[in-house]
């Protein structure tokens, strides 16, 4: 063997074995508050397991990820000179998609930026994954089984800390294409010994005849999808309300940060959401969940898991630390995988943290405002800036419109201009609407109103903007 190989192989020997001291691979609770002792754990212990982390992935990564070896050597940084949190921020800028994109490009078909190479893959290979991002080339990772076993405990703190408990029973309605949110959530259920009724490849009807006859009382699918299956029960003169669906997981679009859609669908469900945020790239989990006190609605936030990940937000235009409480782009260093561990990969959701304590004893990281949109997302018109689900907050404010909208964005001349549509009885409304929209964004938009349902309605992923501007 050559030296180069046998430096890869002690250094991930080395990290696993730094892993599977932190892995509490259980299928009951430790408490009836907490699925793990580390989510009672201080933060000073949190940081200590934070830094000792970093001390194990830096030379990991340097050995085993070709993308990462070129970084170091370009900055002219050792790996052992990241030995904590607080050096890896000073030391390290952060990793963009754009950098991973040319990654890709430049080694077909996986990149190097994962450190799941091919002898991984066929030796413990469990799932290839997909960015679902909705811009530019797709980036697909490689995880392995040793990542499922602490995916699917991260993700059982997360659904537990959420309320699913002994008892509850799930309907994932989801494509089950190469995105994380559903596998997570059908993996973790099995890990956690709860039943699982397969939703997928089925109509709304169906689905809600499903529902009907075997009681399920976990949701999960899209926002979108769940206003949707509502509403088809209603047609179907099913109460959705009275339905034994309890909870809801939801993923794949922004949803606990929307004011007015989440007590719009609980109130349609008569159910409480479990927050399940995650990116492809620095999984298994990307940590963020919610608690009882985020559901007593005290608070709008989400808790992020500290010892499996570093969060940290940044400056949209300079990248430079923002902190704690100032609105900043996402960041998460990836501390749980052997395959796609990440320093400082840019999430780029606009989010403000906090490490005030919570009510519910965890002290985990809290995203304040949940996650509000990915920056890829922002809506530039003539210079000012906004998220769809801005406009999404403006059409939810003003009562009786309907579950969907579409927002079109076209040029009239040299000038950008916006519709937005939405559905409504009274074709008034469309000046309130108006209104909302000029108060939330500072931008003047057209309305249109059309009648009750006739927009199209999702079935998966809402496609709500309609940007035709770069067309002649
Ligand atoms: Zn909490």
């Amino acid at each position: 063997m050559t030296h180069a190989a046998n430096r890869a192989d002690e250094t991930r020997i080395h990290w696993k074995r730094v892993l599977e001291a932190t892995l509490d691979e259980r299928s009951v609770p430790f408490s009836a508050d907490y699925w793990s002792e580390k989510d009672s754990w201080s933060r000073d212990r949190t940081r200590a397991v934070q830094d000792e982390k970093i001390r194990a992935v830096a030379p990991f990564l340097y050995e085993n990820s070709a993308f990462y070896r070129r970084r170091f050597d370009r900055l002219g940084v050792a790996p052992s000179d990241l030995t904590s949190v607080e050096s890896l921020i000073a030391n390290w800028p952060v990793v963009t998609k754009q950098e991973m994109m040319e990654d890709a490009l430049a080694h077909p078909p996986y990149g190097t930026y994962t450190t799941c190479g091919q002898k991984e893959w066929e030796d413990r290979g469990w799932m290839l994954f997909s960015s679902s991002g909705s811009t530019g080339v797709p980036r697909v990772f490689r995880y392995t089984h040793f990542d499922r076993r602490f995916w699917e405990q991260a993700n059982a703190r997360a659904l537990h800390s959420g309320g699913i408990r002994k008892g509850d029973s799930a309907i994932p309605m989801v494509g089950f294409g190469p995105h994380v949110f559903a596998w997570g959530v059908q993996y973790t259920m099995a890990a956690m010994s709860l039943p699982v009724i397969p939703g997928g490849g089925l109509d709304g009807p169906a689905r809600a005849n499903l529902i009907d006859r075997f009681k399920p009382t976990v949701l999960v699918c899209t926002p979108s999808y769940a206003f949707y299956l509502g509403r088809v029960m209603q047609d179907m003169g099913l109460d959705p309300a009275a339905s034994s669906i309890r909870w809801m997981i939801t993923g794949g679009e922004p949803f606990s940060g929307v004011a007015g859609t989440m007590e719009k669908l609980q109130g349609l469900w008569d159910a409480t959401a479990v927050e399940f945020y995650g990116c492809t790239e620095a999984s298994p989990h990307c940590g963020g969940y919610s608690c009882p006190e985020y559901q007593s609605g005290a608070q709008n936030f989400i808790h992020l898991m500290d010892d499996i990940q570093v969060w940290e937000t940044v400056d949209a235009e300079t990248l430079a630390v923002t902190p704690r409480g100032q609105k900043g782009l996402s960041v998460c260093t990836n501390l749980t995988s052997e395959s796609s561990a990440q320093l400082r990969f840019l999430v780029g959701d606009y989010t403000t943290l906090s490490d005030e304590p919570c009510a519910c004893g965890r002290n985990h990281t809290k995203a304040m405002g949940c996650m509000t949109g990915r920056s890829d997302d922002l809506i530039n018109l003539r210079g000012i800036k906004f998220f769809p689900v801005q406009i999404e907050e403006a059409v939810r404010a003003v009562p009786g419109t309907g579950d969907e909208f579409q927002i079109h964005l076209r040029k009239d001349g040299d000038l950008d201009v916006m519709t937005v549509t939405v559905e409504h009885t009274d074709p008034a409304a469309a000046e309130a609407v108006a209104r909302e929209i000029r108060s939330r964004c500072e931008v003047r938009s057209a309305v249109q109103v059309v009648a009750p349902n006739a927009l199209p309605k999702s079935q998966m992923k809402a496609k709500r903007v309609f940007d035709e501007r770069t067309r002649a």
